[in-house]
């Protein structure tokens, strides 16, 4: 007998950061989320992206449960909360450390600047990511094993980055993906080149976000990225650590960015949009869906 098609529902995230109070842009995020997943007849999970342990906060986590409660938004239980699953994120840090593709960073932030300002004093521009934040110099990468190692022994703090010249090289392959927000849509191949040797593990919070997104995202099964067009450029990254990793690709959707009445990207500390005030100011969730646009 012919195999019947598989007919595993597609799987929807939705992945807030508990470090302030969800905003008009995460509720544009959430309702998309849901509805799509709904069309899909998919499923739809929750993901507290707390590794970020010196930002988050138990209230605002108490308040993402709240606010999608309040918006008619339901989801799987049990919730994955990323502060309980750093082994896995540690498990992908070793296995990129098998394949030589990290590198401890001993520079601090201070130091990357005062690096970058000789460089330029000569006139010449040091690169920056699309985020603008300097590209790591590259000495660190060029340190033998054994004198990283020894340094590392003697206390010396350090993050673990990736080596994007090397890792590109070892993956060898086309990095493309599927993208169908209306900004971009297509089947997109980009360079993730432009990130330099992007942070994989902090040294004061375990993981970094690209690369516990990438990992939880295979984990759970995530068949359908959708978020705000301010993690467009990021994706990459992502496609490349999937690609390394031997995981597979989600589909991608980016989707418009609300922003405030200064026309700058809503931000947590933007109090008045938070969806917290906007419910105690009498809003309803009908009426966040209109001022969102989604009828
Ligand atoms: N945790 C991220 C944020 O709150 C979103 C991650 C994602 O959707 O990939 O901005």
């Amino acid at each position: 007998m012919p195999e019947k098609p598989s007919t595993m529902p597609p799987v929807f995230r939705f992945a807030p950061s508990p470090n302030g109070y969800l905003h008009l842009g995460h509720a544009l995020s959430a309702l998309l989320n849901d509805d799509m997943a709904k069309t899909a007849r998919g499923r739809l999970l929750l993901r507290i992206e707390d590794i970020d342990i010196t930002r988050c906060r138990p209230e605002y986590e108490q308040a993402i449960h709240e606010d999608l409660r309040w918006l008619g938004i339901d989801y799987e239980r049990p919730v994955r909360r990323q502060s309980e699953h750093t082994d896995a994120y540690r498990a992908a840090l070793e296995r990129l450390k098998a394949m030589d593709l990290v590198y401890p960073a001993f520079m601090s932030r201070g130091e990357v600047k005062r690096f970058v300002a000789d460089q330029e004093a000569s006139g010449k521009p040091w690169p920056r990511d699309p985020d603008g934040a300097l590209l790591y110099p590259p000495d660190d990468r060029k340190l033998s094993r054994a004198e990283a190692e020894a340094r590392i022994a003697d206390g010396d703090q350090h993050v673990w980055r990736l080596d994007m010249a090397k890792a590109l090289a070892t993956a060898n392959s086309e990095l493309s993906f599927i993208e169908t927000g209306p900004a971009h849509a297509g089947t997109l191949t980009l360079d993730p080149a432009i990130w330099g040797d992007v942070m994989l593990w902090r040294w004061d919070a375990p993981s970094s976000y690209h690369l516990s997104v990438v990992v939880d995202d295979a984990l759970q099964g995530v068949t359908h990225v959708v978020r705000g067009l301010d993690l467009f450029a990021a994706t990459p990254v992502h496609r490349l650590l999937q690609t390394l990793l031997g995981l597979p690709a989600p589909i991608y959707h980016h989707h418009r960015l609300i922003v405030g009445e200064d026309g700058r990207k809503l931000s947590k500390s933007q109090g008045d949009t938070a969806l917290t005030a906007l419910r105690a100011a009498g809003l309803s969730p009908l009426d966040i869906r209109r001022r969102l646009g989604l009828g």
